[in-house]
């Protein structure tokens, strides 16, 4: 049995940061597990190896949700990163700040401390912020890395950011800053050619820290209590359970799926689901496992006429020249990320702030999103929205097909399909 200060489960966007603030001071003792292992894999590091990464079930929980009604009984592939760094050495790398009222929404509904000048704050602290070569600068001096990479992006960006102007969307030079309403190019969580990953903007700076110890292949299976409080936990590395006991807490980090999942496993949750899978009930708490809401996307894909990344990589001699230019440059095509342009939206103009967001792909994937696409050109549009009313679906769908069109320039594109 461990005994430590600190036990965090999970090594994702959270933990590592809880990682790095809760070891500075030196005084306390802190054990971070993770189920999956070290994250030093080349499609993790090259900003375009997303496309690798989404699937890999050796980096990725890889889930799949329940036949949903509303989808016309679809099942949907769910990733979520299992691996140091988490969903961060996975994700798609997109560094969008939230906007003001979101934050003030929160402030407003009780969360004290997360109103937007205190968020904003955090934020400027964070961030270190680059700009694209032409300006060859930065501003701030945060962990994270945030990168313009507009100079690298492939041409039907620009080409998808006319289209989306002409049909009447605002452009934004930087979609970070309050009040950015339209579209734009992302900036993204790249450093110099390489993913930037919670690892290693706030894990990475720690781990020299002799009061850091992080486990890798470490799940955790269940909390264990003393009466009705929680005072460490059980894991399984291969074969072996060991158990660790907190002097002061055990902190969740374990994602939005697992740490209510892991929450249930421990007794905590919802009394008649936990009786029902036969778990002794600890803790009767209807919100645990509630609640959840992720962004659903709706995408579109295009045949082009002129490159883009399908065509450029289709072939062993460009994915040779590519792989020879990234090497020797951090250039090229598999040093920007997918998810080049995008933005904010209204669905009608009535709306009083954005409620879709787009992301335009200067290639695709073919079949299941987890499936290689095909070698010819073509590019993939999503207008993604955490729930789109029955009533609006319509217009979003519109809206969407006139933008759509727009960037069917007859010179680069030959249809929707
Ligand atoms: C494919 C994909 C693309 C995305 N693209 C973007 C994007 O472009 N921009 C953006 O801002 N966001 C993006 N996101 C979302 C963003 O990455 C996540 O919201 C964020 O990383 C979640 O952080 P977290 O700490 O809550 O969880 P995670 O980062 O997922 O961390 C949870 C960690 O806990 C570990 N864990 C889970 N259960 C256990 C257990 N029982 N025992 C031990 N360890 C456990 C997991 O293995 C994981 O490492 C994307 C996410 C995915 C999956």
């Amino acid at each position: 049995m461990d005994d430590v200060d600190y036990v965090i489960v999970g090594a994702g966007s959270a933990g590592c940061v809880m990682a790095n603030r809760l070891t500075a001071s030196g005084r306390h003792r802190v054990l971070l597990l993770e189920a999956g292992g070290h994250d030093a894999r080349m499609w993790i590091k090259i900003p375009l190896g997303y496309a690798k990464t989404f699937a890999d079930p050796t980096l990725n929980w890889g889930y799949v949700t329940e036949a949903d009604d509303g989808l016309a009984g679809r099942r949907i592939y769910w990733p979520r990163g299992r691996v140091i760094g988490g969903s961060s050495s996975i994700n798609a790398m997109a560094y969008v700040r939230g906007q003001p009222r979101d934050f003030e929404d929160w402030a407003a509904a009780g969360a004290t401390g997360w109103d937007w000048p205190a968020v904003q704050d955090a934020y400027e602290n964070m961030e270190t912020r680059a700009m694209d070569a032409s300006q060859a600068g930065s501003s701030g001096n945060g962990p994270v890395w945030v990168q313009d990479l507009s100079d690298q992006m492939h041409a039907f960006s620009r080409v998808f950011l006319e289209a989306g102007r002409s049909a009447g969307f605002p452009l934004v030079e930087d979609m970070n800053r309050p009040g950015a309403d339209g579209i734009g190019f992302y900036r993204s969580t790249v450093r110099r050619g390489v993913r930037w990953s919670s690892a290693d903007a706030f894990l990475r700076p720690a781990a020299r820290r002799a009061n850091l110890r992080v486990v890798t292949h470490a799940q955790v299976t269940r909390l264990e209590f003393s009466g009705a409080q929680v005072h460490g936990l059980a894991y399984m590395r291969g074969t072996q359970m060991c158990h660790v006991r907190a002097r002061k807490e055990v902190i969740l980090c374990a994602g939005a799926i697992n740490s209510p999942h892991l929450l249930q496993l421990s007794g905590i949750g919802p009394a008649a689901l936990l009786k029902a899978h036969g778990i002794e009930v600890r803790h009767d708490l209807a919100h645990i496992g509630q609640g959840l809401q992720d962004h659903l996307a709706v995408s579109c894909q295009f045949e082009a006429r002129a490159p883009t990344l399908n065509s450029l990589l289709g072939s062993p001699l460009g994915r040779l020249r590519a792989g020879l230019r990234y090497a020797l440059t951090r250039q090229g095509p598999l040093a920007v990320p997918v998810n080049q342009v995008g933005g904010f939206v209204r669905s009608t103009p009535q709306q009083a702030a954005p409620d879709v967001q787009l992301f335009c792909n200067p290639a695709s994937r073919r079949g299941r999103p987890h499936r290689q696409g095909g070698s010819g050109p073509s590019a993939w549009l999503s207008l993604v929205r955490a729930a789109v009313p029955p009533d609006q679906s319509r217009t979003c769908a519109d809206r969407l097909g006139i933008l759509a069109r727009c960037a069917c320039d007859p010179a680069q594109f030959a249809c929707n399909r």
